[in-house]
């Protein structure tokens, strides 16, 4: 007797080598290598006896074809097959572990059954096909409900489908709904379309299996590989280990200069190189545009820094491509993983790369604060809009104090999340994440209306005030940032000369135009701009004259602690004397120190902004200071940092 596809039961039923997946590799070529024919179906062969049900599940789910829902490919045969078997039902049926599901079917209306009543079950127990040409005579099959109600089927034949591992995974099969019988000719003719089936499945699997660029296998493989080692149950810590060879955004502009060749070019020395040193001890993958990824065995702790020491030397070796000398980049993320979490182990590999790329370190273990807190800002980012909607957002503000005599010149608006479950979030937390994604307009909208609303409450109340908002670069991304303000300063009789806006300098503003253009129009309808947190990043001092701004606010960084530096104390000096002779008004913010306070004052500059004066507040708190004469004291008793 043969055995049949021998290979699998030493990689599934047994403990798990480390050639495990290499040999699942290969069971998945040999699916759809081009010897398909010579070893599909070799009818004298008990399958039963040589694959185990466990072997027989996990090849279906790394086929990755349970969710396929009627692909074209496989119609065709279906209805070519009911016409050629003028029979009314015919169905492409996989057989799971407790259902069967028809991915293809014509003349049928469920997409699949439980497996207790699947008589698929019994042919895929056999070679040849499976026919019973009176259900309600076969006992086995007398009380199905299949038969007693419903479809009340009658005739079944069915054909296996095997893959070219010797795993039958569900059938071809003929339903009637009357008794017959099929000739020994019409048999063989379903066991051809038996295997042209398995041939279409084949050929998607080549299609979808294969990187275009390197040939090596996708992370469509990678996947269906991991869930194959995962059912082996394996006991020891393997680990996962992702390369990314490429600083995208500088191969993107390549590719603008040069095109695409260039770059693949990279990426297919850089695959091979890394194939020369992984094939040896596992399989390589190419999982992303830059990135490639393999799976590691146990190893002792000096050949894995060995190896990957290799890999990074490999990797980050100049490359000539067309001509043009290249320098990959070379960061990798490794993962330790066990039998029972694998399922998120890529993503928990793309964590650790992002890491290292944001440190520039060579190599990063997965570190699960970091990816928690990355995690955290994303969801952040998410639940922001049902947050809008539920109202769990407030503004807080904190008064900007005339220097010389603490009187509450205007306020800052400040946003406050409690957020359900993550409690009081702070928007130096939440706000960059959120200015990545299109809420962001949504948010701001929210607090510009809020402000509006509370100004008139203000100005009804007889002190009305400056207040300003915070924006970020993507409220500029639609051009209607003018119109947003305006509509609702009308909608609340807010004068538009009691709003300003506070931007952070940044690229977005170096040569943006249209920015540019936007921001002269606010100011034309009354609104002043602010330059925020100034002396942090890249400050340029192009802004002072290039933008159309009327504050410049000085950051904390800038402002702390410069009594004890004398350079520190001579730029903020010379900066504020800047600004008063180009006519910008100066906000030092962050001051907690009467000192500080002080030697401000003694500099002219005009306006504060600290927890010396005051921490951001309920509004309510600002109609008792007016009721109170409109001043802030400042006495060294405030001058405590909160
Ligand atoms: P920012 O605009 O520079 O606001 C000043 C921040 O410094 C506020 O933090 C304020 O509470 C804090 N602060 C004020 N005085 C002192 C002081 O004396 N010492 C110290 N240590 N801190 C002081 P907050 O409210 O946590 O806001 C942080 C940042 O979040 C803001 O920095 C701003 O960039 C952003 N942000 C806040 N609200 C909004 C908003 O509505 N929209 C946008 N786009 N960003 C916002
Ligand atoms: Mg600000
Ligand atoms: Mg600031």
């Amino acid at each position: 007797m043969h055995v049949f596809g021998p290979t699998c039961d030493a990689l599934i039923s047994t403990v798990p080598s480390p050639d495990t997946l290499s040999q699942a590799n290969r069971l998945v070529e040999a699916l759809v290598s081009d010897q398909w024919d010579a070893c599909a179906i070799q009818s004298d062969v008990a399958l039963a006896s040589v694959t185990s049900e466990r072997d027989r599940l996990a090849m279906l789910r790394s086929l990755q074809l349970w969710e396929a829902i009627d692909p074209p490919e496989l119609d065709r045969i279906t209805r070519l097959v009911a016409q050629v078997f003028d029979v009314p039902t015919v169905l492409v049926s996989l057989v799971g572990q407790d259902e069967q599901r028809f991915i293809s079917k014509t003349g049928f209306e469920a997409r699949g059954t439980e497996r207790e009543v699947s008589i698929c079950s019994y042919a895929i127990q056999q070679t040849d096909v499976f026919e019973v040409q009176e259900l309600r005579e076969d006992d086995r099959f007398a009380q199905n409900r299949l038969v007693t109600g419903g479809p009340l089927l009658r005739f079944y034949a069915g054909a296996p489908l095997i893959t070219a591992s010797g795993h039958a995974i569900g059938t071809l099969c003929l339903i009637d709904y009357v008794p017959r019988c099929l000739s020994e000719e019409q048999r063989q003719q379903l066991q051809t379309f038996a295997r042209l089936v398995m041939d279409q499945i084949a050929l998607r699997q080549r299609v979808g299996r294969r990187d275009p660029v390197t040939g090596l296998f996708n992370r469509q493989q990678f996947n269906a590989d991991l869930a194959v080692l995962a059912e082996t149950k394996f006991t020891d810590t393997r680990n996962l280990v992702l390369i990314d060879a490429m600083d995208l955004p500088m191969a993107y502009r390549l590719a603008q200069a040069l095109g695409m060749g260039p770059v693949e070019a990279v990426i297919r020395t850089v695959a091979q190189r890394l194939e020369d040193i992984v094939a040896p001890h596992a399989q390589l993958y190419h999982v992303a545009v830059s990135r490639f990824a393999f799976m590691l065995p146990a190893l002792e702790p000096a050949d894995m820094m060995s190896l990957l020491a290799s890999v990074e030397e490999a990797v980050a070796t100049l490359v000539e491509a067309q001509g043009i000398p290249l320098q990959p980049v070379s960061y990798g993320g490794i993962v330790p993983f066990r039998a029972d979490d694998t399922d998120d182990a890529l993503r928990k590999a793309m964590s650790a790369v992002q890491q290292a790329t944001l440190y520039r370190k060579p190599w990063q273990w997965y570190d699960k604060a970091y990816d928690v807190a990355c995690r955290r800002q994303y969801r952040l980012a998410t639940d922001v809009a049902a947050g809008i909607d539920k109202r769990q957002f407030r503004v807080v503000y904190q008064p900007k104090v005339r220097l010389g005599d603490g009187r509450i010149m205007g306020a800052e608006a400040l946003l406050r999340w409690t957020h359900p479950e993550l409690g009081e979030v702070s928007p130096a937390e939440f706000i960059p994440p959120v200015a990545r994604t299109p809420v962001m307009q949504a948010l701001t909208d929210w607090v510009i209306d809020e402000v509006c609303r509370q100004q008139a409450e203000w100005v009804a109340a007889g002190f009305g005030m400056p207040v300003s908002i915070n924006v970020e670069a993507s409220d500029f991304a639609d051009g209607r940032l003018l119109d947003r303000i305006l509509e609702p300063c009308v909608r609340h009789a807010v004068e538009p000369g009691f709003m300003e806006l506070e931007i952070t300098e940044g690229e977005w503003l170096a040569g943006a135009d249209e920015v540019l253009h936007q921001l002269a129009k606010l100011r034309q309808a009354g609104i002043k701009i602010a330059i925020d947190d100034f002396g942090t990043g890249y400050s340029n001092f192009s802004y002072l004259y290039d933008i159309p701004i009327d504050t410049l606010k000085l950051d904390q960084r800038l402002t702390r602690g410069f009594m004890r530096n004398e350079r520190q104390m001579a730029v903020l000096h010379g900066v504020i004397r800047l600004c008063g002779r180009i006519g910008l008004s100066v906000v030092a913010e962050g001051i907690e120190r009467v000192e500080e306070h002080a030697s401000l004052l003694r500099f002219d500059c005009e306006f504060g902004q600290g927890f010396l004066y005051s921490a951001p507040v309920v509004p309510e708190q600002f109609v008792q200071w007016m009721h109170q004469g409109g001043c802030v004291p400042v006495t060294p008793s405030r001058a405590v940092a909160r």
